[in-house]
């Protein structure tokens, strides 16, 4: 297995879906942290840098998307890929779901090899970004780009 120094976060209050997900996406070499509420998720996501948020919607304190809707006012975290994952109605949902601006959407049950594919895209979408604003950031009275 390739170590990446990349981190994402889970947020997923079914057990046995948590570890499929984590298990279906060790093999990217990236370092998968878990949570199983809202308010452990919030916890997480001020402790430390990540480059990833995968995030479920039916959970025990509340909407997922109660949760992407502050971390896009963070300026900190605005620019955090998020893929949302929901067990709801799909077309409907991940329409609700990319209109909020979230980057990607999987209905559950998933194939985990679509699943690996959409992180996988996510992440280097990530590092380009990533990139970019770093190279935007040294040229002075450059303001770093917004995403969208
Ligand atoms: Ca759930």
């Amino acid at each position: 297995m390739t170590k990446t120094n990349k981190r994402i976060l889970l947020v997923e209050d079914e057990p046995h879906v948590s570890d499929i997900v984590t298990r279906v996406l060790a093999g990217s070499g990236a370092e998968i942290v878990t949570a199983a509420t809202i308010k452990e998720a919030e916890a997480l996501l001020e402790a430390g840098k990540l480059d990833l948020l995968i995030l479920d919607r039916l959970l025990p304190d509340g909407d997922g998307v109660q949760l992407f809707t502050r971390i896009k006012q963070k300026p900190e975290l605005r620019n955090l890929p998020v893929l949302i994952l929901s067990a709801k109605d799909y077309s409907a949902e991940q329409a609700e779901g990319l209109d909020l601006g979230a980057d990607d959407y999987m209905p559950k049950p998933f194939s985990p090899q679509e699943l690996r594919a959409r992180v996988a895209a996510l992440l280097r979408r990530a590092e380009k970004f990533a990139h970019r604003e770093a190279a935007d950031g040294v040229v002075p009275g450059c303001k770093p780009r917004k995403k969208n």
